[in-house]
């Protein structure tokens, strides 16, 4: 028996947890780069089938992740020694709270808030990185920790978590700012979207993060993420209140940083501490470098279905199961391309 389209729109909806309206917009560019070769109904079931897999994905980098080190301990004690650790030596930090699956909202936005006030607390230069899709975008449960972020003079940034959440994110993101939160917006550049979102930060005053992004844009999937970056950093050169390059890609980081220097642009290194590290990059042009400090339960800092694309993944991937990380050292010559 055939479905009609609305329901197995909704059916895939509900089996997933997407808005409909996104599934029937993917729908239409599946058919349209296919030039009308596919009907709707299968076009609508090869969106299920890569949300099926984009899920069985998440499944294994959460068991993988189990095995690697991507995070700095489990507890805010863990993640506060580590931020001293990087602003002894001149780094500052932005500390990220890493969830457990299936942990509950209020548990999470507790955690965030706890967050803001250990970093006030303790006097370090370090904002606080939260993820607001995991709050189910609540504004009831985000309100707390943006007040303790405006009463604690902390800075919130908010973590880009994919296509199907940005929208939300940056919507939240200029609610926070209307309020007097001191806040910053990531910029994943392998959205096509961004080049948009940069005009609407930068006529805001708003500080970006620009990172490669971990999920592609679907509508766009051939963007390049090195080529993007760039792009993305020419529109913000000369015109963005600040803009952080957080990449381990030196040949992103270093023409990123130079280009924004020479502009005149507030600009800086953003680094994971857990991954080999570029600071000499940013120490060479004497621009800042900040620490993104995961705390919390593992994550991994890489997506699992980009393999096919970037063979080197699967290295990575081998070495977080037999190595384990550590943070690396930033000396000069520790990421070579
Ligand atoms: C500080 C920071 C914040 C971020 N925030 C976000 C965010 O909010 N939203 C978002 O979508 N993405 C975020 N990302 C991730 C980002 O989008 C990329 O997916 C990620 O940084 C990998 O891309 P890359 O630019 O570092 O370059 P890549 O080309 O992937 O990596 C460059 C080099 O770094 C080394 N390397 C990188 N990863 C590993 C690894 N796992 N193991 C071993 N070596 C490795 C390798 O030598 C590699 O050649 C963030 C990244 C950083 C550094």
């Amino acid at each position: 028996m055939r479905i009609p389209y609305e329901d197995l729109v909704a059916h895939i909806s509900r089996r997933h947890g997407v808005p409909a309206e996104q599934i029937d917009r993917r729908v239409r560019s599946r058919r349209a780069r296919t030039g009308g070769l596919l009907s709707p109904g299968l076009a609508a079931r090869t969106v299920s089938a890569s949300l099926a897999l984009g899920e069985l994905e998440a499944k294994l980098g959460r068991h993988l992740a189990a095995k690697a080190r991507h995070v700095s301990g489990l507890h805010e004690d863990d993640a506060l020694q580590a931020a001293r650790a990087e602003a002894a030596r001149g780094r500052s930090c932005t500390l990220g709270y890493w969830a457990r699956p299936g942990e509950q909202a209020p548990s999470i936005a507790a955690r965030y808030a706890r967050a803001i006030e250990l970093v006030a607390d303790a006097g370090l230069p370090a904002s606080v990185s939260i993820k607001v899709d995991l709050l189910g975008f609540d504004r009831a449960l985000l309100a707390p920790v943006l007040r303790a972020a405006r009463a604690r003079d902390v800075r919130v940034h908010f973590d880009a978590q994919g296509f199907e959440t940005i929208a939300r994110t940056h919507e939240l993101v200029e609610e926070a700012w209307h309020l007097g939160t001191d806040v910053s917006a990531t910029l994943p550049a392998r959205l096509l979207r961004s080049g948009a979102d940069a005009e609407r930060f930068i006529r805001l005053g708003i500080p970006v993060r620009v990172v490669k992004g971990q999920g592609g844009d679907p509508e766009h999937p051939k963007l390049d993420p090195r080529q993007a970056c760039l792009e993305l950093v020419e529109r913000l050169a000369g015109r963005a209140a600040f803009v952080g390059i957080a990449t381990h890609d030196r040949r992103v980081a270093a023409p990123a940083l130079a280009r924004l220097a020479a502009a005149g642009t507030p600009c800086g290194l953003e680094q994971m501490r857990s991954l080999p590290r570029l600071d000499f990059v940013a120490d060479d042009l004497e621009l800042p470098t900040r620490v993104y400090i995961a705390y919390g339960h593992a994550g991994l800092p890489y997506a699992i279905g980009e393999c096919l694309r970037r063979p080197a993944i699967v290295g990575w991937i081998l070495r977080d199961l037999l190595l384990r990380h550590r943070p690396l050292s930033t000396a000069r010559h520790s990421n070579q391309p």
